[in-house]
């Protein structure tokens, strides 16, 4: 039986801590699905057509690489369900720090309770990459800050793009 992982994010932009991460799973799984999350409420900067087209790009070495089948999705709902309508056996998540940690935990309980047959996989960031939030890395960015120790090059030319649009 194929092993599917789903791996659920805002990725605006997708980040070098996300590529380390996806990476990392791709060598778990035999497909990744990437779930880019569109929840009302949650304010995003990058369009999520551009974000999926992104991620699709600058993962497909990763695919390359690995051997793993890396596909891109959106998700309005509930990652559980998202996860499920993939027949995904479990979700991934990335762990930078004790934030991360107590919201991560209490989140897969709840994914737990209401999905008993999906696991959550918890990867804790690498050094190089741990300290890396899209958040920050947005906020650099509309400052004029290089942001190129923190996202690939691809991921810098979207939200060169996307900024010299909203500052019109
Ligand atoms: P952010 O929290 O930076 O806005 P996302 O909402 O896209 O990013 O996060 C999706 C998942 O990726 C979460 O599990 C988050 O903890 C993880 N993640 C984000 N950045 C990193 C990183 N630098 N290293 C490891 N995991 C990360």
């Amino acid at each position: 039986m194929a092993r599917i992982g789903f791996y659920p994010g805002s990725f605006d932009p997708v980040t070098y801590g996300h590529l380390d991460i996806i990476a990392r799973a791709a060598r778990l799984a035999d497909r990744l699905v990437l779930g880019v999350g569109t929840h009302h409420g949650k304010h995003s900067l990058i369009p999520v057509e551009t974000r999926m087209t992104l991620l699709e790009t600058v993962t497909r070495p990763i695919a390359e690489h690995t051997g793993a089948r890396i596909s891109v999705t959106t998700f309005g709902g509930l990652a559980v369900d998202a996860a499920r309508a993939h027949h995904a056996g479990f979700i991934i998540r990335g762990l930078r720090d004790a934030t991360d940690f107590d919201y991560e935990v209490q989140m897969a309980q709840m994914n737990v309770s209401l999905a008993p047959d999906i696991e959550t996989v918890f990867l804790s960031a690498s050094p190089a990459t741990r300290m890396i939030a899209s958040s920050l890395v947005k906020q650099i960015a509309r400052m004029g800050g290089d942001i190129s120790l923190f996202v690939p090059k691809e991921a810098q030319t979207v939200m060169a793009a996307v900024l010299a649009t909203a500052s019109h």
